[in-house]
């Protein structure tokens, strides 16, 4: 571990902090680490979102399975592989292949994309959810390079209120997480996994946690970004309704947050879905783990699309993720409401990516962009 050592109080402390100029040393700090450890490049992945079925109800995502009022799509081998070519022919270096748990994505059809992927000469991320290990091994063996599951919160109970299970035999639940993303790594996948920011019921020791967490995991890549509240998910209710009594006393919180779906205590110290804390967290998370790739994500684009990305960028952060799903189904894969880039052409994505890597003042990446000096990043 080459990263520094902070202890639980030191990272609360920094999340706490607002004094501006003392903001302005752990950012400064995050990006020379940055700079010394994964260089200027920005590193591009081009994002496809592969189907918005999911069998999963976390309280939290707006394509959960008992939403009815939504069109589920899933793609044709042929539309993902369209999205991969348009990140070869921008000069990407990896495909994400995103997607709710959808287990009729069949294993055979998901590895054929990815053989046809490689032949781009493109790494590709696959994040597609919990599935039987003899589904991560067959896309291993088709040439996946990476793979990414958030573990969304290293607080159990309320890891446990988000994510309901599916049925008795269920494996799902926090300790299944963490044993998926080290079944993952252990058949040679680079891992990343990652956190929201703010959710309800989340305290700043349960965020400090999250980072050593990270830290401990030595995650290859870190994806973060600010809870945004869906109004047809108990959890986006839940904070709808809780962001309009800021002053209830804590039972009244509660009670608020029961009634919208979410029974789970609301702590005094309740973390905000900023993009200042996200910003926080990317520098920590930079601290904590110099050499892993870390994104400016969507969610923080989406609270703030003049300034969001760039900032990232400038906190620690050297990957981008332009979304490249095939427009027509974009608006589909709401997991949050006014999702970045929703109603871009892939050509306008692209464009303002590159404009956004220019503005941060870095170049764009080339080449597969796997994390330095990991045994598994094979590139
Ligand atoms: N189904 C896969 C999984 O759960 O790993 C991948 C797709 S899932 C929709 C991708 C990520 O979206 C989740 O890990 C979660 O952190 C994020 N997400 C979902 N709803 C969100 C919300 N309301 N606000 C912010 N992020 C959200």
């Amino acid at each position: 571990m080459n990263g520094t050592a902070l202890t639980e109080n030191e990272i609360i402390a920094w999340l706490r902090e607002e004094d501006p100029q003392k903001l302005e040393v752990l950012f400064r700090k995050a990006d020379l680490l940055r700079r010394q450890h994964v260089g200027e490049a920005v590193h591009l992945r081009g994002l496809v979102e592969i189907s918005n079925i999911c069998r999963r109800n976390c309280l939290y995502c707006g394509v959960r399975a008992s939403r009815s009022n939504i069109k589920r799509y899933r793609l044709a081998a042929e539309e993902v592989l369209e999205g991969a070519r348009l990140a070869a022919d921008f000069g990407y270096g990896t495909v994400v292949i995103q997607g709710g748990e959808d287990f009729s994505l069949d294993a055979v059809f998901v590895a054929g994309i990815v053989r046809e992927i490689k032949k781009l000469g493109l790494a590709v991320t696959l994040s597609l959810g919990e599935r039987p290990e003899a589904d991560w091994r067959l896309w291993r063996e088709a040439g996946a390079d990476r793979y990414l599951i958030r573990f969304e919160t290293s607080n159990r109970s309320l890891f446990d209120v988000i994510h309901p299970r599916v049925g008795k035999k269920d494996s799902f639940g926090f300790d299944g997480r963490l044993g998926s993303l080290l079944t993952l790594r252990g058949m040679g996948y680079e891992i990343g996994s990652g956190v929201m920011i703010g959710i309800p019921g989340q305290s700043y020791r349960d965020l400090a946690r999250d980072l050593i967490l990270f830290q401990l995991l030595d995650l290859d890549m870190i994806g973060t970004g600010p809870f945004l509240a869906h109004p047809e998910t108990p959890l986006g209710k839940a904070a709808l309704a809780l962001a309009a009594a800021p002053d209830a006393p804590l039972e009244e919180k509660w009670k608020l947050a029961a009634d919208a779906g979410f029974d789970y205590p609301i702590p005094d110290d309740q973390v905000p879905s900023s993009n200042l804390m996200a910003f926080k967290v990317i520098a920590l998370t930079r601290l904590l783990l110099p050499d892993s790739n870390i994104p400016s994500t969507t969610a923080i684009a989406t609270n703030d699309a003049v300034h969001g990305r760039v900032t990232g960028l400038m906190s620690g952060a050297n990957v981008v993720m332009p979304n490249l799903t095939p427009t027509k189904y974009r608006a589909m894969y709401e997991i949050y409401p006014n999702k970045s880039a929703t109603f871009d052409s892939p050509e306008e994505t692209h464009r303002k990516a590159i404009e956004q890597i220019r503005e941060a003042g870095r170049t764009p990446g080339t080449g597969p962009g796997g994390r330095r000096g990991s045994p598994r990043g094979r590139f």
